[in-house]
Formats: structure tokens, C-alpha cells, sequence
């Protein structure tokens, strides 16, 4: 049997970790504590966990998390305002608003009101369009992650085709444009796709961002190919049929310690950038 690599997302988030830790203290020594503003609207419980495991994540490492919990009933210009106040907050230096959030919200003009010096997760549409230059100075932590694994264990990515199944805009999109960046050959697919398998199986990196558990199967799978799971449902349960599709690849992320763990330490480093570059900043303006 052929060797597979399975690419552990902790041994690249500690990777990451470690290096912001006398970035912190070069901060702290200065007076400065990075800060990471959460909002969560509503009481859904994936979203309160992913909050809560950032809000400590940020703790082990030194970073301050300011967490905002909002009723499910806030409307918009209820949460617009809270942006606003926390884009005001000189203390707080990322924003992350946890999405999704309740349907009656305009997510979209929320994500608009966060101001791009704080938006570590690139999602409003000025941070996403400097991605797509390659400018972006906090690129959408999920696709960042699975770049950041890629280049942890030197997977060659130009002149690759890679194959993105999901086209939403904090992943798979950013994602499709960051690959395309570094110079391989993309086709994102999305639920309108006709013979996703045929596309799927062209694929010689496949990254699977769609939200349905086990939903890309390992006969879609080119031989020696690397799987990149970006998927987390319910159970601990990525988007591809892990056993199946460890059979085909060359590479694979598991479900969980793959991208997950990734994602929140390019959180953490988006939220240092940051603070640093705000120090920068008040120093000109001196
Ligand atoms: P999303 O906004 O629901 O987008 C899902 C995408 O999948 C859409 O573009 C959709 O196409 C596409 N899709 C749905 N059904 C499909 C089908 N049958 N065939 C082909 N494409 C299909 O989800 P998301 O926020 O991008 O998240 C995707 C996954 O990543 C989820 O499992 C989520 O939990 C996970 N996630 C993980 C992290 C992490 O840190 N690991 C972070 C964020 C998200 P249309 O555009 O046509 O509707």
C-alpha cells in the first residue's frame, strides 16, 4: 500500500502559535494586549461552542477576547451599532461576527459595517477583493488555513488542478482565488453543477467546502490526489467520506484536528497583524 499522509492540523496551528508568542509579549511589553471582539447573535449551540473555543484559544495565547452575546430577536441596526462601537474600541483589534446568524438579519450589511483595519476574517467585500489581488492583509481564515496546511508540508500547488466543491463567499470562493493566486488551475463547483463526480475526479487538490457530511465520496477521487476537508458538521463529521476517500488520496485532512485547529491560529495571527499594525499607526500619527 502506498504511504498517506495525513495532514495534521495541530502540528500547523502549533507551528503558527508558537511564533506570535514573543510577538504578544513584544506587544504587552509596549502596553498593548491584542484583543479579538466575537459576536454572537442568538443561542444556537455549534456557534456558541466555535465562539467559546475561540475565546479560549485566544486566552492560552495571551490575546484578550471580548465576547458579545446578542439575543436572536436583535435586528439590524441593533447589530450594525455594536460593529460600530467595537470599530471605535482603540482596545479591540479584530472583529469576527459568527455566522451564520439569524435570518431576519441583512448578514451581508453587517459584515459591511465591520471596518476592514478589524476584519481578521476578510469578510467584508474590500477585504475580500484585495484577496482576490493577493493584497489582502487578513485573508478569510478558512481558506488561509488550508493554504497555510498545503505549504506546512511543501504540497505543490502551482500548475495543479485544484477542484473547490462550494463557492460560498468566506470560503469557497477566497479559496478558489487564493489557489488561482498561486498559479494552479481551478474550477470551483457549486450545487448547480452537472456531473460533479467527472469534475471532482480531474482534481489533483480537491477541496471540499459544501456543509453536507460525507458528501464527497472516494470513488470521485483521482488516484494519489490531496483531499483538503474543509467541511464540520454535526458528530465531529467532515464533507468528504473520509474512509473512502483515504483509499484515493495521496494526502488527506482529517475531521477533526484538520483545518479546524488551523483556522483559529490564523484567527489569532490576524488579530496580532492587527494590533500591531494599530500601534504602527497611532506612532505616524504621533
Ligand atoms: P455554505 O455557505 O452553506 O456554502 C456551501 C456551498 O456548497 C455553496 O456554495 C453551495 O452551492 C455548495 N453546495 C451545496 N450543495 C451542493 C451540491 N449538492 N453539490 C455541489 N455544491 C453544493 O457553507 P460554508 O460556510 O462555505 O461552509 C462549508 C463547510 O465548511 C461547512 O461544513 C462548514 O461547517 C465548514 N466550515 C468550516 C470552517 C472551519 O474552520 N473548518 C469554517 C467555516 C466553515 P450554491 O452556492 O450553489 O448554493
Amino acid at each position: 500500500m502506498t504511504h498517506k499522509l495525513i495532514l495534521d492540523g495541530k502540528s500547523v496551528a502549533d507551528d503558527i502559535k508558537s511564533k506570535l508568542v514573543d510577538r504578544v509579549c513584544a506587544l504587552n511589553e509596549k502596553g498593548i494586549k491584542p484583543c479579538l471582539a466575537t459576536i454572537l447573535v442568538g443561542d444556537d449551540p455549534s456557534s456558541a461552542t466555535y465562539v467559546r473555543m475561540k475565546g479560549n484559544a485566544c486566552h492560552r495565547l495571551g490575546i484578550d477576547s471580548k465576547r458579545v452575546y446578542l439575543q436572536t430577536n436583535t435586528t439590524t441596526d441593533e447589530l450594525i451599532d455594536v460593529i460600530r462601537q467595537l470599530n471605535e474600541d482603540p482596545n479591540v483589534h479584530g472583529i469576527l461576527l459568527q455566522h451564520p446568524v439569524p435570518g431576519h438579519i441583512d448578514e451581508r450589511a453587517a459584515f459591511e459595517a465591520i471596518d476592514l483595519k478589524k476584519d481578521v476574517d476578510g469578510v467584508t467585500t474590500s477585504g475580500f477583493a484585495q484577496n482576490a489581488f493577493g493584497l489582502a492583509d487578513y485573508p478569510s481564515c478558512t481558506p488561509a488555513a488550508i493554504l497555510a496546511i498545503l505549504d506546512y508540508y511543501q504540497i505543490p500547488i502551482e500548475g495543479k488542478h485544484a477542484v473547490v466543491v462550494g463557492r460560498s463567499p468566506i470560503l469557497g470562493k477566497p479559496v478558489s482565488l487564493m489557489l488561482l493566486n498561486r498559479n494552479a488551475t481551478v474550477t470551483t463547483c457549486h450545487s448547480k453543477t452537472k456531473h460533479l463526480d467527472q469534475i471532482v475526479q480531474l482534481g489533483d487538490i480537491v477541496v471540499a467546502a459544501v456543509g453536507k457530511p460525507k458528501f464527497i465520496q472516494g470513488e470521485w477521487i483521482k488516484d494519489g490526489a490531496v483531499v483538503m476537508d474543509a467541511g464540520y458538521n454535526p458528530g465531529n463529521v467532515g464533507d468528504v467520506d473520509y474512509e473512502t476517500c483515504l483509499k484515493q488520496a495521496s494526502a488527506i485532512t482529517p475531521v477533526p484536528a484538520g483545518v479546524g485547529p488551523v483556522t483559529i491560529a490564523m484567527l489569532l495571527k490576524h488579530t496580532v497583524d492587527a494590533a500591531e499594525q494599530a500601534m504602527k499607526e497611532r506612532h505616524t500619527a504621533k
